[in-house]
């Protein structure tokens, strides 16, 4: 018997959340390896953390958001390290995800809004991402990408066709900063923003402002300068760092190495937006 297929009604209702502040544990645990595998590989299901509605600030106009789980990256200020473990997410069919995007349709057109993947890393489930932005796509909805960017290579130029913003994440421009903060390569993520320059897709850039870490004026400028060169970047989002999701560390008995930081001034937050402003970049 298919384990999977004994969550395949996928309780929507559990699905919704207020935000991902939400703790959400082990909703996949007794899905079989096998199962989590062919899963990822058809991408006729996924293991989503939630739905919210309502965002204003995960791309244009208002938006229904799919918080992916699983995630390689190991930021050190991540505020949902519940979404780093696959299984930590409630399995939902294609369909169930599908059914749920549909109910905000017509909202979603009068408020010129959209659906917004973002995690985890949406790119770990890359062909469930794909199968639900195709979906969105046929509905007529805005759809928004939000990744870390070093997966880029699992989208084709096609697959990239349905997707019509991709908010990406640059965590740091020095490579020893980037594997410092997350545990991975700057490389990968450089060379998608490239790729997406080259297809002229269009992208907002997200840069989290964690003061005493991300917060270097060489550092930040070595991002605008990159930024600026692209010629796709529509605008910058500077993220002020914040301890929202400290809890989650405790709760998951994970080691937070930020316990003490405090969020930047809106001053600190101005300052960073201007160096992006000063590269000719719309930064806010
Ligand atoms: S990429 Fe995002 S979800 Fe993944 S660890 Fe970093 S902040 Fe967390």
């Amino acid at each position: 018997m298919n384990e999977m297929s004994n969550h395949q009604p996928a309780n929507h209702f559990q699905l919704e959340a207020e935000n991902p502040f939400t703790l959400r544990i082990d909703h996949s645990k007794d899905i079989s390896e096998s199962d989590i595998r062919s899963a990822l590989k058809s991408g006729d299901r996924g293991f989503l953390h939630s739905f919210t509605t309502g965002s204003a600030v995960d791309g244009p106009g208002i938006r229904i958001v799919a918080w992916t789980s699983g995630c390689q990256f190991k930021c050190l200020y991540c505020h949902n390290p519940d979404t780093w473990k696959l299984r930590n997410g409630i399995p939902v069919t294609l369909e169930g995800a599908t059914a749920e995007l549909e109910k905000y349709r017509m909202g979603l057109k009068i408020m010129q809004g959209g659906f917004t993947i973002s995690g985890g890393e949406p790119l770990m489930q890359d062909r469930f991402v794909v199968n639900l932005f195709t979906n969105a796509k046929k509905m007529g909805i805005h759809t928004a990408l939000d990744t870390n960017g070093s997966l880029g290579n699992r989208l084709s130029d096609t697959n990239l066709e349905k997707i019509d913003l991709v908010l990406l994440d640059i965590k740091a421009w020095d490579p020893e900063n980037h594997r410092r903060f997350t545990g991975h390569d700057v490389r990968p993520v450089l060379d998608f923003a490239k790729r997406l320059a080259v297809l002229k897709k269009s992208v907002w850039v997200r840069f989290v402002l964690v003061p005493g870490y991300t917060d270097n004026p060489v550092e930040v400028k070595g991002i605008a300068e990159f930024a600026a060169s692209l010629g796709n970047v529509e605008r910058v989002d500077v993220l002020p760092f914040h301890q929202m999701g400290r809890f989650k560390w405790k709760e998951l008995n994970m080691a937070y190495s930020l316990e003490n930081v405090e969020p930047p001034t809106p001053e600190e937050v101005e300052r960073v937006c201007s160096i992006f402003r000063a590269e000719g970049l719309k930064a806010y």
